[in-house]
């Protein structure tokens, strides 16, 4: 007998057992889910989803086109952007559904998806469309992808900056499972505070496939009963002011946004020792690392009783609610924060306890110890292993094992053998066989070419007289501010076609405006 045949929507809508899925299905999932929910309690909503493509959202596209059918049958519109910017103003519209005379629906379930320099791009949309907020049976969610070591971006990311910046809050999913059940909890989020919810994964997971437990109970959550609602509401309306907006956000819908997170205990102790007396706090996928840290370092059951080790999983990283923490910080001598790229956390943690009694409130370290001694990076990501090496340092001064020290050593034998010199023959980065760029950036003898993003950025790495680089939608625009300071006459700029379509347009009209002797050469491919 021949197996039923699969669904393309199999992947987004199966509700029994573990569903196989990658980490940009299960945030595509979301509005599915979501979909289904609200219809089920007798809610009409429709969903808007919207964005722009790009590690670590390569295939979201084509997920979403390739479910579009099924997407199209629950009035769930899929329209990507020109560019993040753009993406962020149709969806901050799904929410005006109120504004515009009669409407059928009772909301709509929004989603917008982009990597971290999508977030820099579009943040005045962003921060504008979450001033005004989202309406009470709508939502809007993020899915933000971050590459913490620029693997395929051109700079290092950190979006949590820039979101706290726009007072959007974020949830940083530290697996697949995550981001599926943080993902649905945002939308009770947003529904309740009236405000964008960001739901952060860095390239590592969003790119990963995982078994995921789908069962609605995972994600059932409460409404405060310790707070009441101000009287000026958190949701979109107008006509509204900017004044207004916020005043609302200070007064009601970020403590609204702690009250929910303290209700559902969405930072919680997820490893406890029965008598408390280190702590560890971390979130996203330095969680993770710091699981397989502590298992590689055989810290187990028994060992961390001995050590009295707790581990605190910060679900919302901003903004951090603060009597979760606390409570816990009172149950520790001591605590460390492992946290990937620059003290995001660990600082917020620091202002939350500083006014705790000094009998309650533990040493606290993270980037340095506890005698200023930087111990972990502040740029790029975390690894299992660098975290075993600070943990071992704190661990021993409260407990001597064995199996610490022997994994110390297989990491220090590791590093004399990397450091170890080797022949090797260099592989240098090039372009497909067959692909325009190979013609299309070389340059004229004597000439040298402004960088764009796409894959002709490689000219920088094949000795194809490239000259720095900008962000995307930026190329050429360099040229005008420093063309009347030097001698060189001309220049050659790269500008790939779906740069062109995003932003880069508007590079050129920059040139134009700055009357600079440049040759745009629009890449297509
Ligand atoms: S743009 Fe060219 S080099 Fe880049 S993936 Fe496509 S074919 Fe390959």
């Amino acid at each position: 007998m021949s197996e039923p045949k699969k669904l393309p929507e199999q992947t987004f809508i199966q509700q029994d057992g573990p569903v196989f899925m990658s980490g940009n299905q299960a945030y595509l999932r979301l509005v599915f889910e979501q979909h289904r929910r609200d219809h089920e309690a007798g809610l009409n909503t429709g969903g808007f989803i919207s964005g722009y493509r790009g590690s670590p959202f390569g295939h979201f596209d084509q997920d979403a086109r390739r479910v579009g059918k099924a997407l199209a049958a629950r009035n769930i519109t899929f329209n990507p952007g020109v560019n993040e910017a753009m993406a962020a103003t149709t969806i901050w519209g799904s929410q005006q559904v109120d504004f515009f005379g009669e409407t059928e629906y009772d909301g709509v379930i929004g989603l917008w998806y982009g990597k971290g320099p999508g977030v820099d791009m579009a943040a005045d949309a962003l921060h504008h469309a979450n001033l005004w907020g989202t309406h009470r049976n709508g939502g809007v969610v993020m899915a933000v992808g971050d590459d913490p070591m620029s693997r395929s971006s051109s700079i290092q990311q950190q979006s949590e900056f820039v979101l706290s910046g726009l007072c959007i809050p974020v949830m940083h999913a530290s697996s697949v499972q995550d981001i599926y059940d943080y993902g649905l909890i945002a939308y009770q989020m947003s529904r309740y505070a009236g405000v964008w919810v960001a739901v952060k994964s860095v390239s590592d997971i969003a790119e990963s496939w995982y078994m995921v437990d789908v069962d609605p109970e995972r994600t059932r959550t409460v409404l405060p009963d310790d707070f009441e609602m101000p009287e000026c509401g958190v949701h979109i309306r107008w006509p509204d002011s900017s004044v207004d907006q916020d005043y609302r956000m200070a007064n009601a819908r970020i403590p609204a946004l702690k009250a929910f997170i303290r209700a559902n205990k969405l930072n919680r102790v997820t490893l406890d020792a029965r008598q408390r007396r280190l702590g560890i706090v971390t979130a996203g996928k330095s969680y993770l690392d710091t699981l397989e840290a502590l298992e590689d370092l055989g810290i187990d059951e028994k060992q961390r009783d001995a050590l009295g080790l707790s581990v605190f999983k910060v679900a919302v990283t901003w903004p951090l609610e603060e009597t979760l923490l606390r409570e816990f910080a009172a149950s520790v001598d001591e605590l460390i924060v492992l946290e990937e790229s620059r003290p995001f956390l660990e600082t917020q943690l620091k202002n939350v306890l500083y006014d705790m009694p000094a009998e309650q409130r533990p040493r606290v370290m993270g980037k340095c110890d506890f005698d200023g001694r930087e111990q972990l990076p502040s740029n790029g990501e975390l690894t299992p292993a660098l975290i075993s090496r600070v943990l071992v340092n704190w661990f021993s001064q409260h407990l001597s094992s064995e199996s610490m020290h022997r994994w110390i050593g297989v990491l220090d034998q590791t590093d004399r053998e990397i450091e170890v010199p080797r022949e090797h023959v260099d592989r240098t980065p090039y372009f497909c066989s067959g692909c325009p760029h190979n013609s299309s950036t070389k340059v004229p003898d004597g000439g040298n070419q402004l960088i764009g993003i796409g894959c002709h950025y490689l000219v920088h790495l094949m000795g194809r007289d490239g000259v720095s680089y900008t962000q995307m939608g930026g190329e050429g625009a360099t040229w005008a501010g420093a063309a009347p300071f030097v001698k060189q006459k001309h220049a050659f700029a790269n500008l790939g076609d779906g740069t062109y379509y995003h932003s880069g347009s508007t590079a050129i009209r920059q040139a134009i405006a700055s009357k600079i002797n440049i040759t745009y050469k629009i890449l297509f491919n």
